[in-house]
């Protein structure tokens, strides 16, 4: 297995630390430096040393650097899809499309990097000139997941990097691979030492501790679960960091009676069964309406009946394994519960032969809001379906959770996607489409699905400071 990763040859081999193990066969792939608590304060120490040098750089050398990573983890796109398959189980194909994506970051922001604009305002008293100048903040950490494991490092890191920041980044215990092949690109594509650093760690609670309470640390940035996120807010709050959080979700897929069908059944397997349903974007609910119900349950059904269900390399497959046996258990009990309560079980609704971390499509029919697969995030391939008759009814059901990621709306009554859009209590809505994430648009959620956006032109700013400058005496 070590040819295929001969891009993080140089951390892999040691005989004690952090083990890495492919969900989809339990097979131990490397084992990688646990960093602890004091090796981590080191790494903010060097990266406050970097921070007064990677600063002073021009946006443009900053930019550049940038590009030259950008090119270079395309030029390694299999192998990285590889690793990222390997150590999080999803299908070769998505992680290619993964990497492509968090590709993508580095890219536009190494362009955004050079247009941080700050303002001239016009005065409000002659002999006093004002203008705002933008500063990067200084070193951030990143806390990031498994089930994205290049992109939620790139969205994070580009921006930062590219606004002048120095950062260090804790991959989630399960991937620390691809972070550890993204450190590798970055050095040669000319990223300065202790700029961009990689803690991995068997510890990601201490770890996380001075991640997120150590003074130097200006902003920290997290990906993962509400819980966690709120951890991590009440940790930083001890010496008022900035924040960018971005938790989970509990996504509506809304199909009105007036929708294309055909549209709605491609949008509804996109949305659903990317990366077996481990994204905080994938549906979680779908509301659908009377006049359409029977016959987009009964095509859906078909649909998912299909999906081949298998390792990631494997080029047929489309749901990959579960990351591991917790979370095949928390599905497992959130199928269960809710077939008790009176869900129709349409199809699956058992573990899959294919091996320990594998569940079969689930599809559960008559789902109630009182539900568990109505309430929490599912995280896994189980669609929960709900039938409702009116727009007021869906609207309300759809904004019952403290969750606001992403919601999609399927009707082509171009009022009631208005209504729908202005409506709907989510930092993100797709109207006729399943999947809406990309690096120019703003990726985030409101209520208890984060702070801060990602991406986009406003994506830098989370990393940047507006310092007010007012110019006096200029009429003595
Ligand atoms: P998930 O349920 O998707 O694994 P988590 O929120 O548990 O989501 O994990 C996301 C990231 O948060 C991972 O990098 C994980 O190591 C990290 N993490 C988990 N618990 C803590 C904690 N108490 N403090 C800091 N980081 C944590």
């Amino acid at each position: 297995m070590s040819d295929r990763l001969t891009l993080i040859a140089g951390y892999i081999g040691l005989d004690e630390g952090l083990a890495v193990h492919n969900p989809a066969d339990g097979q131990h792939i490397a084992t990688v430096r646990d960093w602890s608590p004091d090796d981590v304060r080191e790494a903010i120490t060097k990266a406050d040393a970097a921070f007064k040098i990677w600063s002073k750089h021009t946006a443009k050398e900053r930019a550049a650097i940038l590009q030259r990573w950008y090119q270079l983890i395309m030029d390694h796109q299999e192998q990285l899809a590889l690793i990222a398959t390997m150590e999080c189980g999803k299908p070769l194909a998505e992680s290619r499309g993964e990497v492509a994506y968090g590709a993508s970051f580095v890219e536009w922001f190494a362009e955004e990097g050079k247009r941080t604009y700050g303002d001239t305002i016009p005065t409000h008293s002659a002999g006093k000139r004002i203008m705002t100048l933008k500063q990067p903040i200084g070193v951030i950490s990143a806390i990031t997941p498994w089930n994205f494991p290049v992109a939620m490092i790139t969205r994070k890191i580009a921006p930062a990097l590219a606004a002048g920041c120095t950062a260090i980044v804790k991959p989630a215990e399960a991937t620390p691979l691809s972070a550890l092949a993204l450190e590798v690109l970055a050095r040669k594509a000319g990223v300065p030492d202790d700029v961009f650093t990689v803690v991995t760690t068997r510890d990601p609670v201490k770890v996380g501790k001075v991640l997120s309470t150590d003074p130097t640390i200006r902003k920290l940035s997290f990906t993962g679960s509400t819980a966690v996120g709120k951890i991590l807010m009440q940790q930083a709050a001890t010496t008022v960091k900035k924040t960018s959080m971005e938790l989970g979700g509990n996504a509506p897929f809304i199909v009105f009676d007036d929708a294309d069908i055909d549209a709605a059944i491609a949008g509804a397997m996109a949305s659903k069964y990317r990366n077996a349903g481990q994204t905080c974007v994938c549906t979680n609910r779908f509301f659908i309406q009377d006049g359409i119900y029977d016959e987009f349950v009964s095509r859906f059904t078909a649909e998912v009946a299909t999906l081949k269900i298998g390792d990631g390399r494997d080029a047929a497959t489309r749901i990959g394994p579960l990351i591991n046996e917790a979370a095949v258990q928390k599905v497992e009990n959130m199928v269960s519960a809710s077939v008790a309560a009176g869900a129709d079980l349409l199809l699956g609704g058992s573990r899959h032969p294919a091996g320990d971390n594998f569940y079969a499509p689930t599809l559960l029919g008559n789902v109630t809001m009182d539900m568990p697969v109505a309430n929490a995030e599912i995280f896994g391939p189980v669609a929960p379906i709900i039938r409702f008759s009116h727009e007021d009814e869906v609207i309300k059901a759809a904004n019952d959770t403290p969750y606001g990621l992403a919601a999609y709306v399927y009707s082509r009554d171009l009022g009631r996607v208005w209504r729908m859009m202005e409506a709907l209590e989510y930092g993100m809505v797709g109207i006729n489409e399943g999947i809406l994430s990309t690096e120019v648009a703003p990726f985030g959620g409101i209520k208890q699905s984060g702070i801060g956006r990602e991406g986009a032109s406003c994506g830098i700013d989370e990393y940047m400071e507006i310092k007010y400058c007012l110019i006096g005496g200029l009429d003595r």
